[in-house]
């Protein structure tokens, strides 16, 4: 089913994101994990793909594993960038003859090494581009992402309104927001996408909090803050994995509440494939 119609049919929900496991035991652990999410009756699943496209086979095995079990739609993500137009043909045509009718369509991250600027590596330059390419191509329901504290890319929140509403004007049924940690910065992002009459539903990206360290680092690169008392408290604790995990989740989970207390009836959570992790949020929210 496509996701923008399950969007419409349901006035709330959650749904899952997950990354492609390495070996076949990872593969039959994921089935396993998503299954046990499925108790919460997700929208739907989504499934990563490796930066620049590597890792193909992986993505599409953990979502052909996925769609054989789940009940829930399954939606593979897909990076153009450095990708040729007939490598990603290839890949919509296997998708549809494999039933999947979602896609979320990404530009994906440059390559810090750069590449060479020829050849099938200019077919794409921005996830627009795919994004128009699955439109032409296919009926497929797209999906974008959108980021409430801007890309790092972009140089000023005007620039960054400007593009994200080209890729979304060029047919994208649903967006999902880069994490935040401040709830503050969605709820602005929804307040000029308003303005700009985006109309399509944008979904929350929740990141659990559960390990402080190296995260910083991480977040740097992607423009997102975290807040400094949440930050210094997990900090103190990380010499104590547990305490610091449990802090972190008690942060996520109140984030999660103050959404949820404000209107927002429907949470994308970054899983990492660990539904313990989920669990332990979703008991504790409050709807
Ligand atoms: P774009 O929308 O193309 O934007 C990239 C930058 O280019 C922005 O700064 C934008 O303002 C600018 N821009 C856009 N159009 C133009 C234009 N015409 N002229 C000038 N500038 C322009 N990465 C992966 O590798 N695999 C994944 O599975 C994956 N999943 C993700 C899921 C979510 C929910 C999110 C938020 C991100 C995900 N990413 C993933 C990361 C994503 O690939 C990176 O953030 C990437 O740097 C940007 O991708 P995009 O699709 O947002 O790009």
């Amino acid at each position: 089913m496509k996701i923008g119609d399950i969007l419409k049919q349901n006035s709330r929900g959650v749904s899952f994101e997950f990354f492609p496991p390495k070996t076949d035991k990872g593969m039959d652990k994921l089935i396993s994990t998503s299954l046990m999410l499925q108790d919460y009756s997700p929208l739907y699943f989504s499934m990563t793909y490796g930066a620049l496209g590597k890792n193909q086979d992986r993505t599409k095995k953990a979502v052909y594993g996925l769609l054989d079990k789940a009940t829930a739609a399954v939606m593979p993500h897909l990076t153009c960038i450095a990708s040729s137009r007939s490598k990603v043909a290839d890949l919509l045509s296997e998708y549809k003859d494999r039933g999947v009718e979602n896609l979320m369509a990404l530009r994906g991250d440059l390559p810090a090494e750069g590449f060479e600027p020829a050849g099938e590596c200019e077919d794409f330059k921005y996830a627009v581009d795919l994004v128009k390419f699955i439109k032409k191509h296919t009926n497929f329901c797209i999906g974008v992402a959108v980021y409430p504290e801007t890309h790092i890319e972009s140089s000023s929140v005007e620039e960054d309104c400007e593009y994200t509403k080209r890729k979304i004007d060029a047919g994208a049924e649903f967006a999902v927001t880069q994490m935040f940690f401040d709830n503050k910065y969605y709820y602005e992002f929804m307040n000029r996408a308003s303005r700009q009459k985006i109309n399509i539903p944008v979904l929350p990206g929740i990141f659990p909090l559960t390990d402080i360290r190296k995260l910083d680092n991480f977040l740097k690169t992607c423009r997102v803050s975290l807040p400094r008392r949440i930050k210094e408290d997990m900090e103190k604790l990380s010499e104590h994995p547990q305490d610091m995990e449990k802090a972190g989740l008690e942060f996520t989970i109140k984030q999660c509440q103050d959404l949820i207390n404000n209107g927002v009836r429907k949470l994308h959570f970054f899983t990492f494939n660990r539904p313990d992790t989920i669990k332990k949020i979703l008991d504790n929210l409050n709807w």
